[in-house]
């Protein structure tokens, strides 16, 4: 980049405020996706101001800007694919205050998933969501993806706790959406439209989010079934009982034999399995609904039921089901698990008929496909087995990743049920949501006419889903 441009960025953040290294630029390439471009500047500012001062250079000078958060995003998104600014936001990274009384707690983008749970626990509070890359992931990142996990059955996704924010416009303006009250009202909900805006909208500096008590009790029942219809049938059935589960994680045979293969057999032998948390403010409604889970996975013809209260043991099959992702890499030498047709939601009553679907749709373009996922809310993952140097596997994959979306949206589902849209899923996204495509456009030209603010992405997608792939695919280039 520019020393001119360097040297106004400088005078905003101060020399280690930024890096144009180039090791720095090509691990800002990446993010949890199966793509990778390399960046010009990586800039890690402190405050809303700097990133107000930043985004007036940059809107000036007409140079793309892609936020990032924890780079664990699986779709692309934070991928800078025009180049230009990665304003890294690690550093904007503390709980700024918790009211309890008033049921909120302000925090800055930087602050990580897991941390702020941490600090929530002490007063007996907690944020739900609870995605997988918990670890990692911050809460900037999971507001721009609306991202959620295995509680959002029970409890909701990002976007239902998040009151209001602060974001910096692409022309450097401040502006502060929403309240810090349970109810509100006026006005359009700008706080809303930046939940799943995947930074094409503003940089969100700070988020005020709604507390919601932590229950008391939990406990948990693993499932084992034959076949994964009576497994999705099972989850039906308890929801119509009624029984909300705080979780129910579903895998398939796939799953469940590479994570046995791969870990020591956590999980028991089976066709597929659902693993069911209740939870509760006590032992007895706990018992009550953990009752009900056997009951209803018997009749439902599970091989075998195991109720735990133990909390090691619950823990054991929580990271069984964590490890499919990275366990999948047993099933086939020279092959590793991707991100294709990663996360999609269908309606509950459909998970069945999609999980045979998608195993069909496998079978018909020879990949090997695994299927899991928070179930009890419709939201299933799937994970490709490909050959990363094969331009065939990736043809075949895609082929297969297309008609799996496409099977989600005759179900009446989404391509996307929480990791957002970024490059991997566009061509998808803009089948679906067809008649919301030019409204899209119209709110992300009104606040970014410049096109600065992550461009070239979802509705504005145009390229071939095999270019800019981080896997060493020479066919493919
Ligand atoms: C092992 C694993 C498990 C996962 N499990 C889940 C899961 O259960 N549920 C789930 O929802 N997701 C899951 N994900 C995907 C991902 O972790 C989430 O979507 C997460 O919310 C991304 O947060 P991040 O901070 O890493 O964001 P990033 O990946 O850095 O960015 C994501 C998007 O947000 C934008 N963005 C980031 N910060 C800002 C900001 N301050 N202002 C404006 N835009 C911003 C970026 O430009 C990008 O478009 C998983 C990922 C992995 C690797």
């Amino acid at each position: 980049m520019d020393r001119r441009i360097l040297d106004k960025i400088e005078k905003v953040v101060g020399k280690d405020g930024y890096s144009t290294d180039s090791a720095v630029l090509y691990i800002y390439g990446f993010d949890a996706s199966i793509y990778h471009h390399t960046p010009d500047v990586v800039i890690q500012p402190r405050t809303t101001e700097q990133v107000s001062e930043i985004m007036k250079i940059a809107n000036e000078e007409k140079i793309p800007v892609t936020p990032r958060g924890g780079g664990t995003g699986l779709c692309g998104s934070a991928v800078p694919l025009k180049g230009g600014i990665v304003l890294a936001m690690q550093k904007m990274n503390k709980i700024k205050n918790i009211s309890v009384a008033d049921l909120w707690v302000d925090v800055e983008v930087g602050v990580v998933y897991d941390d702020l749970n941490k600090e929530l626990s002490k007063y007996g509070y907690f944020f739900p969501p609870s995605p997988g890359s918990a670890e990692a992931c911050m809460i900037g990142g999971m507001v721009a993806n609306n991202a959620s996990g295995m509680r959002a059955v029970k409890y909701g996704a990002t976007r239902d706790f998040v009151l209001g924010l602060t974001f910096v416009k692409a022309d450097g303006e401040i502006v502060r959406a929403g309240t810090r009250t349970i109810k509100d009202s006026s006005g359009y909900q700008l706080a809303r439209l930046m939940c799943g805006s995947e930074g094409q909208l503003g940089v969100i500096t700070e988020v005020t989010l709604k507390l919601t008590t932590k229950p008391k009790k939990s406990a948990s029942c693993i499932c084992a079934f034959n076949d994964v219809a009576s497994a999705g049938k099972c989850i039906t059935d308890l929801i119509a009982k009624p029984l909300i589960p705080a979780s129910c994680e579903l895998m398939d045979s796939l799953a469940v034999f590479a994570v046995n293969k791969a870990r020591g057999n956590p999980l028991p032998d089976c066709d597929s399995l659902i693993i069911v948390e209740v939870d509760g403010e006590t032992d007895e409604v706990v018992e009550r609904d953990l009752r009900t889970v056997a009951e209803v996975a018997e009749a439902n013809g599970a091989v075998s039921v195991k109720p735990s209260h133990d909390k090691t043991e619950i823990a054991r099959w929580t990271d069984a089901r964590k490890s499919v992702m990275t366990s999948l890499s047993v099933l086939k030498p020279g092959h590793v698990s991707v991100s294709l047709a990663d996360d999609m939601g269908v309606p509950v009553s459909k998970v069945p008929e999609a999980v045979e679907a998608f195993a069909q749709i496998a079978k018909k373009h020879n990949v090997t496909v695994a299927t899991y996922g928070h179930a009890s809310d419709g939201n299933l993952h799937t994970k490709m087995m490909l050959d990363p140097y094969s331009r065939d596997d990736w043809e075949r994959g895609i082929a297969a990743v297309t008609e799996i979306f496409e099977k989600c949206i005759e179900l009446g589902g989404t391509v996307s049920g929480e990791h957002g849209i970024g490059i991997a899923k566009a061509l998808d996204f803009i089948k679906e949501r067809g008649t919301n495509l030019k409204t899209y456009k119209e709110i992300k030209r009104a606040m970014d006419p410049n096109n600065i603010l992550n461009p070239g992405k979802t509705f504005d997608y145009e390229g071939d889903p095999l270019s800019g792939l981080r896997y060493p695919c020479r066919e493919c280039q």
